[in-house]
């Protein structure tokens, strides 16, 4: 089958992270199948009762708990919403060179990129096994690669994860981590503020502190990313209920993407330092931190084998992202991981999301040749 083909197939299965991802594994699961894959299925239910499941393929054996494969492709098989009045969200379009459909860059043509590839190489005569790992509720999350993180379901020496980077390998990403801090104080009158204690006051100290540390982590730098040192940032805020009432409660997020150097939990602490450094001044002070993300970032080795052949069949050095990728489950599982796909991030969550066609292709060759290279 088509390339091309591959990917009309793949955008026509609507697959937005709120359904269930059913349809698009059982295509996935036939595809590998007919090339001579085993297959197995790590599935949980969300909370909405549906189904998700993460496709494991692999070469050579039957997949058990401790299957070592040299090379993992990863792709995601869910996709952000679209607007239902565009129209070429679920039928692949192509126009002066690029394919539009909502997933066509992120991450549907890898996907597409990584099938004809395998189906271009003979498995049969592959000396070191090859899997293919699709993988469920990236876009809110990376929950499907954190639950095959979690059973350690399989062991890859190496593995490419498909984000759209416009095909630049990527060796290393920040953390992403999220809370909500409630800041407590006592409502009273705003006429006899001795009477009550304001949370938003409170709130206001605390973000200050943060706003410290923020600068404190400037100073730990890791030259390759921009920005070169962990990032926070107060999103949103909210407190009191009225102006003439000494506001009782204020929240806001606390969001923060460390640098791969950094323990995932290095932030956190600073931010429970500033907390229990308040308390000294204010012993009534009362602020809990809701933990709701603690992603780790990863960082792959400039040396490693992984790095050097995607530079070397992409011509381009290798680079770092700001952003969360499931590369950094790979590392968990074990696994020297590279970010690399076709179509450029910021056309993705985009009406009008596309993927170059020459990108694409250029896609499965790099894909084609790591396979013979590693797994050969
Ligand atoms: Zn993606």
């Amino acid at each position: 089958m088509t390339l091309k083909q591959t990917l009309s197939d793949l955008v026509a299965i609507n697959s937005v992270s709120a359904s269930t991802n059913a349809p698009i594994i059982d295509y996935l699961e036939e595809r590998c199948v007919a090339l001579g894959f085993n297959t197995r299925r790590f599935t949980y239910v969300d909370e909405n009762g549906l189904d998700k499941i993460n496709l494991v393929a692999v070469t050579g054996t039957e997949l058990s708990e401790v299957t070592e494969v040299e090379l993992a492709l990863v792709g995601h098989t869910d996709t952000v919403p679209f607007d239902p009045h565009w129209d070429e969200a679920l039928a692949l379009t192509e126009r002066d060179g690029r394919l539009y459909a909502r997933g066509s860059c992120d991450t549907k043509g890898f996907i597409a990129a990584a099938l004809s590839a395998v189906e271009r190489v003979d498995l049969k005569k592959l000396k070191r096994p090859l899997a293919m790992v699709f993988t469920s509720d990236e876009e809110i999350g990376l929950r499907g690669a954190k639950f095959l993180a979690d059973l350690h379901a399989l062991r890859p020496r190496y593995s490419i994860v498909g984000e759209p980077t416009s095909l630049e390998p990527i060796r290393a990403g920040k953390g992403y981590s999220l809370a909500e801090v409630v800041v407590r104080g006592r409502e009273a009158h705003s006429a006899y503020p001795s009477l009550g204690a304001s949370a938003v006051f409170r709130a206001a100290r605390l973000i200050v502190r943060l706003e410290q540390i923020a600068d404190q982590l400037k100073e730990d730098q890791h030259e390759e990313f921009d920005p070169r040192f962990t990032t926070i940032n107060v999103g949103l805020l909210r407190g009191g209920t009225a102006k003439n009432v000494i506001p009782g409660e204020c929240r806001f997020t606390l969001e923060w993407r460390p640098i791969p150097s950094q323990s995932s939990d290095y932030v956190f602490n600073l931010i429970n330092q500033a907390i229990a450094d308040e308390q000294k001044n204010d012993g009534e002070f009362d602020a809990e931190v809701k933990l709701e993300r603690l992603d780790s970032g990863f960082e792959t080795a400039r040396d490693s084998r992984i790095v050097s052949l995607l530079e070397q069949l992409t011509q381009r050095r290798a680079g770092t992202v700001a952003f969360g990728t499931e590369a950094a489950q790979m590392t968990v599982l074990g696994s020297e991981a590279v970010v690399l796909g076709p179509g450029d991030i910021r056309e993705a969550h985009r009406t009008g999301e596309f993927v170059p066609v020459d990108e694409l292709d250029r896609c499965a060759d790099i894909l084609t040749n790591a396979i013979t290279d590693l797994c050969g």
